[in-house]
C-alpha cells in the first residue's frame, strides 16, 4: 500500500491497491469505534441517476430518496467487502462507519455497499475475494436472510432500508425513468414478500 494522503478521518489513509484507491487502517479500532463520516453534496434520485456513472458509482444513498455525491476525500474510496469490519449508521441524515468487529493497523476498512442500498436500480459485479463473497452486489433485499439478519443485529442497517423493505418494490417505474438507458438486470425480478 501506498502511504499516500492522509484522510479526512482521523486514523486512515488512502492507499492504492489492484482495485483502485482504498481506505486503511493507520491505527487499531476498538469493535464499536467511529470510523468517518460520509460527506458530499444531497442528490434526489432522480438526479443520481441521471449523473451515476455505473462503472464508477461513488454516491452513497442515505434515504429513500437521497443520495450522497462524490467526494475527493477518503470516505469517497471505502470499498465494498461481503465480509466488512465496518458498518453504516445514519443518524439525522448524517451517515458514517463503525467498526463491526476489532480492526488492526494496515486492513483495509470496507462495509457491506449492499446495507446502503435500496434503488432497485444500480448493482455490480463483486470482485472483493472474501470466503464469503456472494458475487453480485445488490440491494438489501436480496441478501439472504441470516446475511440481512446478522446486519440488522448489529445496528448496521438504517432505517430507510428496513422501511423499504416493507414497501412493495415499483421495479418497472424505476425502469422508465431517467436512468432508463441502465436498466437494472434482465433477471431482476421483485423480491417475494413472504421472504420478510
Ligand atoms: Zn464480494
Amino acid at each position: 500500500m501506498d502511504e499516500g494522503s492522509i484522510a479526512s478521518g482521523e486514523g486512515l489513509v488512502i492507499g492504492e491497491t489492484q482495485r483502485g484507491r482504498s481506505v486503511f487502517a493507520a491505527k487499531d479500532f476498538d469493535a464499536g469505534s467511529f470510523i468517518i463520516e460520509f460527506g458530499g453534496e444531497r442528490f434526489s434520485r432522480e438526479e443520481y441517476m441521471a449523473l451515476v456513472v455505473p462503472d464508477n458509482n461513488h454516491f452513497l444513498q442515505i434515504d429513500h430518496n437521497v443520495f450522497l455525491g462524490p467526494t475527493v476525500t477518503a470516505d469517497n474510496f471505502i470499498n465494498h467487502s461481503c465480509d466488512p469490519n465496518c458498518g453504516l449508521r445514519i443518524d439525522d441524515g448524517r451517515a458514517y462507519l463503525f467498526a463491526i468487529r476489532p480492526i488492526l493497523r494496515g486492513e483495509e476498512i470496507s462495509f457491506d455497499y449492499s446495507t446502503s442500498m435500496d434503488e432497485n436500480f444500480w448493482e455490480m459485479e463483486c470482485r472483493c475475494e472474501s470466503p464469503s463473497c456472494r458475487g453480485r452486489i445488490r440491494d438489501f433485499r436480496h441478501l439472504p436472510a441470516d446475511t440481512r439478519e446478522r446486519y440488522m443485529a448489529l445496528g448496521a442497517v438504517p432505517g430507510f432500508i428496513l422501511a423499504g423493505l416493507e414497501r412493495t418494490p415499483d421495479i418497472a417505474a424505476m425502469a422508465a425513468g431517467p436512468g432508463a438507458g441502465f436498466p437494472p438486470s434482465a433477471d431482476e425480478q421483485p423480491a417475494p414478500q413472504s421472504a420478510f
